[in-house]
Formats: C-alpha cells, sequence, structure tokens
C-alpha cells in the first residue's frame, strides 16, 4: 500500500497576505484556490514537492478561526494519501483510532476524513483518497 504526504495544512489569518509570503516572496506557484463551503475555508494549493495548503476561514464559525483563536496561526494538519480510503478507515477504525467524520469529498475534489490527534501521535491527520 502506497502512502504518501499530500498536503501540510497551514491556518492563516489572512490568506491574500500568506500569498505574498509563500508566492510572491518564496517563490511557491498557486495550482488552485477554492471555498470548501463544507468546512468553511479557502484554500489555496502550492506545489511544493509535496505541497502546502494554506487555510483561511470563510466565517467566523469555520474551524480554522476556531482554531486561530485557540492557537493562533500556524501548521494545522498532515494530510496523507491512501490508495484506499475506505478499507483504511476500516481498519484504523477496528484499532480504535478516532476518525472525526465519514468520507466526504473535499479541497480539489477528493475524498477525505480527519483522523482524532490523540490517536495520531497529536498531529490532526487527514487521510485523502484521490
Ligand atoms: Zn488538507
Amino acid at each position: 500500500m502506497a502512502v504518501e504526504i499530500d498536503h501540510l495544512g497551514i491556518a492563516v489569518r489572512d490568506l491574500a497576505e500568506a500569498l505574498r509570503f509563500y508566492r510572491d516572496a518564496l517563490g511557491l506557484g498557486v495550482a488552485h484556490t477554492e471555498t470548501v463551503e463544507s468546512e468553511r475555508v479557502r484554500v489555496a494549493m502550492l506545489p511544493a514537492g509535496s505541497r502546502i495548503e494554506l487555510l483561511e476561514a470563510a466565517d467566523a464559525e469555520s474551524p480554522i478561526a476556531k482554531f486561530i483563536d485557540k492557537r493562533g496561526p500556524g501548521l494545522h494538519h498532515v494530510a496523507l494519501s491512501v490508495d484506499d480510503l475506505a478499507s483504511t478507515v476500516q481498519r484504523l477504525r477496528e484499532q480504535g483510532a478516532r476518525i472525526l467524520n465519514e468520507p466526504r469529498p473535499g479541497a480539489g475534489g477528493h475524498t477525505y476524513v480527519f483522523v482524532h490527534p490523540a490517536s495520531a501521535g497529536g498531529v490532526l491527520l487527514e487521510l485523502i483518497q484521490k
């Protein structure tokens, strides 16, 4: 089974300001931007060997707004791509991992789940299937 780092999700207060650093100053390209209504976030995906996902809250009730209120901007999650998300989720559940949502389409149309940090070494883990 191939498991690869797909992206690192970084919570930012202001996407335009973050792009001035990552795109304009550092020189990364922007593969795409979108608003993911179900997560109430605006997303910019920047290829960087793997990818960097900049996440800005789309409204005050967004999980990203709550994260930034509590901890400030910073690394929000690590995303791994897996071959078969359904069987991976089943296996993790059998081993007692806390899966935070049923598989659903997210940024870029990929199906994803989040795994609670308590089950993943203190890191919010996103598992995606392309
Ligand atoms: Zn992500």
